[in-house]
């Protein structure tokens, strides 16, 4: 306590601040980036405020300090995720000679659990940021002009702090188009504040979002049906790996409808829900999860009384996050780079080591790791085979689908899927793809011998660790087939 006093009293004197204005550094937003942001700025001596709206999570805002992922995102995502697997293991418990166990899923024992880790995450994230420095005010920013920021109270009270620069790390919001009844429809905020478990729930989207909760409800035991307007999900991924995907989650029993679109969402008088589709069919369900995509969280941010510019409500940044106007960048989802948290971590550190910290950073944005945590998972780094096949004149890939291991005795049917992307040219390995249990875990560390330029070489001369799935990557020797000039041969 003392620590903290210390440091925030030594933080009020600023080695940057200029002319009138009561901070160097004006952040709007919590979340991963601005979180990042602000605490390695003052980390470097600047003084900062950090505008959130709310200290703790929960409706009606859902978000709080921490942002998206701490409190509506990847941390109760990842949860829930865990949650989820207990089912397949209880059953494939007994072919390895357990005794069948019979577990019901309490939801509410759950969540009270989860809003118990998010709420100390908040509070860890509050002092956090306090220890280091950074002023944190509860209240929604919005801009009066290029330096002044309007800071709305809960509690109904106003005032106007000023800033040398201001930067914008509002994130993004879930997205529901206008349709027939979609006011019954729960989008990925809701869904961890829901108060029964649904036991049948219709999912409508493609995006990792909408495969996550897909496989998470349905390992929970609900019933679920995914509907998707296009051909296949993860559109953006690699297409064997969502080919693969797609057959994994149908044996299992998640129901995939792909050029499915609701047309109407009604409510029946029992309070259940019926979704028509524009091909007719309809899904009778206790909730309908819309997960198709998020927009920009930047209405009411008071952009019209500055001369910032928007595409779709996203704010272009140049490579260093800069938008337009000179003293106003912006880091993480608002700006529609990459979409992750690890990615906005990035941006706002870089930003802060740029303004601050006496070293010019610019995001690298190249061989970004990223999963879906889907059953079985996906992980990915680098390029797909299609973009391989273009963006490379001659490619090799090499490929491998099995039974893992682990899967044989539990009798799961989920098999695993592996691709290696090869640059002929330069034998780069330049995409890597995985379906398995653990792909994530096992993508971490391949995606630091990608980012920093393996070759195929390389990859054949690591030796594997026995028996993994993983050491299948080590031990692809032949090309399963080539490209040249971009044709597949
Ligand atoms: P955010 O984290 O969204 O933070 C923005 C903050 O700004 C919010 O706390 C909000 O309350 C606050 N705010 C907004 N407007 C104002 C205002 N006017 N005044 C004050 N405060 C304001 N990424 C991964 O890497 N891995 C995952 O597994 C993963 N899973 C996800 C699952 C779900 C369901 C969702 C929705 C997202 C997931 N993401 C995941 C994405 C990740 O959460 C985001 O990329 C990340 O949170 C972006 O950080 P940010 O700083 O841009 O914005």
């Amino acid at each position: 306590m003392v620590e903290e006093q210390r440091k925030v009293t030594r933080n009020t004197m600023s080695k940057f601040l200029r002319g009138s204005h009561m901070y160097d550094l004006i952040i709007i937003g919590g979340g991963s980036g601005g979180v990042r942001a602000s605490r390695i700025a003052a980390s470097h001596g600047a003084k900062v405020a950090l505008i959130e709206s709310s200290m703790h999570h929960g409706p009606p805002d859902f978000s709080a300090i921490g942002g998206t992922c701490v409190n509506v995102g990847c941390v109760p995502k990842k949860l829930m995720v865990y949650a989820s697997h207990f089912s397949e293991a209880h059953h494939g418990g007994e072919g390895y000679g357990w005794s069948a166990v019979s577990s019901t899923f309490d939801w509410n024992k759950f969540m009270v659990k989860k809003n118990e880790e998010i709420s100390r995450l908040n509070g860890v994230y509050g002092r956090m940021l306090g220890g280091a420095g950074v002023e944190i005010i509860e209240g929604k920013g919005s801009f009066k002009n290029h330096h002044e920021i309007l800071i709305e109270k809960k509690d109904g009270t106003s005032s106007v702090i000023s800033g040398e620069t201001i930067v914008i790390s509002v994130g993004g919001w879930p997205f529901k188009p206008s349709l027939k009844g979609i006011e019954h429809a729960i989008t990925s905020n809701e869904i961890f504040y829901l108060k029964e478990q649904p036991k049948r729930v219709v999912v409508v989207g493609g995006g990792y979002i909408a495969v996550e909760f897909a496989c998470i409800l349905h390992g929970l035991g609900s019933e679920v049906n995914l509907l998707y307007r296009g051909e296949l999900f993860l559109r953006g991924f690699d297409l064997d790996i969502r080919k693969h995907l797609e057959k994994q989650m149908d044996s299992c029993g998640v129901q995939l409808h792909f050029k499915s679109n609701p047309q109407e969402i009604k409510k029946n008088a029992d309070g259940t829900l019926t979704v028509i589709t524009e091909k007719g069919e309809s899904y009778e369900c206790d909730a309908v999860l819309y997960a198709t995509g998020r927009v920009a969280k930047t209405d009411n941010l008071g952009l019209d009384n500055t001369d910032v510019k928007t595409s779709n409500g996203f704010i272009p940044v140049d490579a260093g996050s800069k938008t337009n106007v000179d003293n106003i960048y912006a880091v993480g989802d608002v700006t529609d780079r990459i979409a992750l948290t690890p990615v906005a971590l990035h941006e706002g550190h870089c930003l802060a080591d740029t303004l601050y910290g006496g070293k010019t950073r610019k995001p690298d944005h190249e061989y970004v790791t990223s999963a879906v945590f889907s059953n079985p998972e996906i992980a990915t780094v680098g390029y797909t085979e299609e973009a391989a096949a273009s963006a490379f004149q001659n490619i090799s890939v090499y490929t491998s689908e099995f039974r893992p291991m682990s899967n044989i005795l539990s009798g799961s049917p989920l098999r695993a899927f592996m691709k290696i992307i090869v640059d002929d040219a330069t034998d780069r390995v330049v995409g890597v793809h995985v379906c398995c249990d653990h792909a994530a875990e096992i993508m971490q560390g391949v995606g630091i011998a990608v980012k920093t330029g393996a070759s195929k070489a390389d990859f054949d001369a690591t030796i594997g660790i026995h028996p993994t799935s993983a050491e299948e990557l080590v031990t692809m020797r032949t090309p399963s087939y080539k490209y040249k000039n971009g044709a597949k041969l």
